[in-house]
């Protein structure tokens, strides 16, 4: 009979065939009350799954052995809560259907139509929290039970609920030669709802959960089906996990970079200029271009040479590099010269033989670019390189335009026009480990100025039995031992992941955690063997011979656009002073300090710095008021008694108290020194406080 082998590699053995929850018992009580269900064979079952042959079982609770959440508990805990939220809905709502429940990465949802009654609204939500604390308070047993494919769909149809007769028979389509449903409790008595499982053992092993939010959505995501309401919901192993989710969640929105990019007037997107192009206003721009002299700076520094290249290039250029028609979906469709469109025309050429034609190459035109790589490798191209001058590294903040679907399109995290911070370095076989480390540590050197010190690189590699990717296995094999390398060299958490390679090459990718524990997935290093050989790229060796380079793709931060969307959220919009589009504002308090306030905004603007001056007859607090919305980093408040001291009383954001005074000449140098050091000196510690 069925010998167990458990996850720390000792063994169990059975005369009988036993249940996953009768194994937690043997191992010991503490396992029998935390254990929510079994992983057997590695697939997520529930605990009163029988157990009658050899295998791996390992029991899931809350938490992993490390402490940590265990994420198919989180899951089976949000799943379970759907069911728990749909009868609690279902018994006040008697008109309502249940459509399609799924959990979430942040807690689940169910799509409900509330045909033929009253619709949910938010004030509903504290009638279903109660009557979901009863249920879960009630601990009723999640009760699994099966029906033939037949006796399943006659049951559905019975009941007359065609959403959910079509889930089961998507799940007949899929293979499924029995139908299951889940009671909260005694099957026939109580609440059930087709589902494939698995579950919680009981109602009351929910934990802490919370309804959140009301959305609409359509049947399958049809606009011409039934409108459906979606309803949100959240659940944790705890109620300080459900707390801390909510401060993150409260937090996040008061960050919400489209928010603040309004309120600060940082961006722009026009309906009339097109979905997802954004339109840097002044304040946006000079955190730009603020962020871009920064990394131009250090590139300069590692050897890097600047380059500017169009915003088109020919078809045939794309069709070398594979980027046409591989990617067609995700591009703008392409641009025909005037000549050959009359021409076309004429010939009464239809769209789709066009589009077919363009294809194939029978006819040329024009891509908006969805990569730099091109560009710059036709630069490499334009003159002959000997072993001696490699590696070549060619930046450019290079603009690129990429096809997303309208629902995707979002602020600037998600757009159709973007800059890269991008670079192609083409160097020897030998450099590639070098140059890796080049692109991490200006990556490490950027991140730390910026304060975000917390990010982990995924190294994307090929999966083994995929046929998408290009090029000799050989130099697969070289480029991802050079990824391992560098990525284990920089001494920051990563991890390898099978399948997350680029069709030419493995790569490096940043995930930057922010400050309230948001993770972004900014840019990437790519290790490309492909386009030298597909663009014939060479260089001359010691031996006087053609070599093939090696290119690295980098744009660490992906693009400025995001980098700029995640940064707005970071800092909460009261950028740092090097970055803030406005680093101070001089607020005289009346009259009488006008002129000494012009001169010391008059020596501030000399400085460099950037300045305003609030002359309105309003009220000081009313001006500190304005300018705190702004969140400009600090306030310059004279008075008579500091114009006769050639005094400045200084406030910095989001501090009640002034910080004191210091000297007209100090106060200047000081606030220069932190611009120009990017935070290094600060006036704050000029100042003692
Ligand atoms: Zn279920
Ligand atoms: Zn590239």
């Amino acid at each position: 009979m069925p010998t167990i082998t458990l996850p720390d590699g000792s063994r169990r053995s059975y005369e009988q065939p036993i249940t996953a929850a009768q194994l937690a018992a043997d191992i010991g009580p503490g396992l029998a009350k935390a254990a929510l269900a079994a992983r057997i064979e590695g697939t997520v079952r529930d605990l009163s799954s029988t157990i009658d042959r050899d295998c791996a079982v390992a029991l899931i609770t809350p938490r992993t052995r490390d402490r940590g959440v265990d994420a198919d508990a989180l899951q089976l805990i949000r799943h379970s809560c759907a069911h728990v939220m749909a009868e609690a809905i279902a018994k006040l709502f008697p008109h309502a259907k249940l459509v399609y429940g799924p959990p979430l990465d942040t807690g689940f949802y169910y799509d409900i139509s509330f045909e033929g009654g009253r619709a949910i609204s938010t004030e509903d939500f504290p009638a279903i929290e109660a009557e979901m604390t009863r249920i879960i308070g009630e601990n009723r047993p999640f009760t699994r039970c099966e029906l033939s494919l037949r006796d399943g769909l006659d049951k559905l149809r019975a009941e007359g609920s065609k959403f959910k007769l079509d889930n089961a028979e998507r799940a007949r389509e899929a293979g499924s030669t029995t139908l299951s449903w889940y009671a909260t409790g005694v099957p026939g008595t109580n609440w059930e709802d087709l589902c494939r499982g698995p579950h919680v053992p009981s109602t009351g092993r929910i934990g802490a959960f919370k309804v959140m939010s009301l959305a609409s959505s359509y049947w399958k995501g049809d606009e011409t089906l039934d409108r459906l309401t979606r309803v949100y919901g959240t659940a944790f192993a705890t109620a300080e996990e459900l707390a801390a989710h909510l401060t993150q969640l409260d937090e996040a929105k008061k960050r919400d970079h489209r928010v603040l990019g309004k309120q600060l007037r940082l961006f722009h997107i026009d309906e009339m200029v097109g979905q997802g192009l954004i339109l840097w206003t002044p304040n946006g721009s000079i955190v730009r271009q603020e962020l871009q002299n920064f990394i131009s700076d250090e590139l300069r520094k590692q050897g890097y040479t600047q380059v500017f290249t169009p915003h088109i290039g020919k078809l045939d250029l794309y069709r070398t590099s594979g980027h046409f028609p591989y990617y067609r979906e995700s591009q703008y469709p392409p641009v025909i010269e005037h000549e050959q469109m009359a021409a076309l025309a004429k010939e009464g050429c239809s769209c789709g033989e066009l589009a077919n034609r363009l294809e194939k190459g029978e006819i040329d035109g024009y891509l908006l670019k969805p990569m730099n790589c091109p560009h710059h490798i036709r630069i490499f191209a334009s003159s002959p390189h000997s072993y001696r001058d490699m590696p070549v590294r060619l930046s450019e903040f290079g603009t690129v335009y990429r096809w997303e679907q309208s629902g995707e399109i979002g602020g600037m995290t998600r757009v159709r026009g973007f800059t890269q911070d991008d670079a192609h370095l083409f160097c020897r076989e030998d450099q590639v480990a070098q140059e890796l480390l080049g692109c991490l540590s200006l990556v490490k050197l950027i991140f730390g100025t910026l304060g975000m010190n917390e990010y982990r690189v995924r190294v994307g590699l090929r999966d083994s039995d995929s046929a998408k990717y290009v090029g000799d296995p050989k130099n697969w094999g070289k480029a991802e031992d050079a990824c391992r390398t560098a990525a284990r060299t920089l001494g920051v958490p990563f991890s390898e992941e099978p399948g997350e390679a680029a069709f030419y090459g493995p790569k490096i990718d940043f995930v930057v955690k922010d400050v309230i524990g948001r993770s972004w997935q900014l840019g990437t290093v790519q290790v490309d063997y492909n386009l030298p050989e597909r663009f014939d790229l060479t260089y001359v060796g010691a031996d006087n011979q053609a070599h093939r380079p090696v290119m690295i793709h980098r744009a660490p931060f992906g693009s400025m656009e995001r980098f700029i969307g995640c940064l707005i959220e970071h800092f909460a919009g009261a950028f740092p002073v090097w970055l803030a589009p406005e680093q101070v504002r001089v607020l005289p308090i009346s009259e009488k300090s006008a002129t000494y306030a012009r001169e010391l905004h008059s020596a501030l603007v000399a400085a460099g710095l950037r300045a305003g001056i609030d002359e309105g007859n309003e009220r000081i607090q009313g001006k500190i008021k304005d300018a705190s919305e702004m969140k400009i980093p600090y306030l310059a408040v004279v008075g008579p008694r500091d114009a006769e001291g050639r005094k400045v009383s200084v406030r910095a954001f989001g501090t009640e108290a002034n910080l004191g005074e210091i000297g007209f000449d100090a106060f200047v140098e000081g606030l220069t020194g932190e611009a120009r050091s990017r935070g290094a000196e600060t006036l704050r510690s000029r100042m003692g406080t």
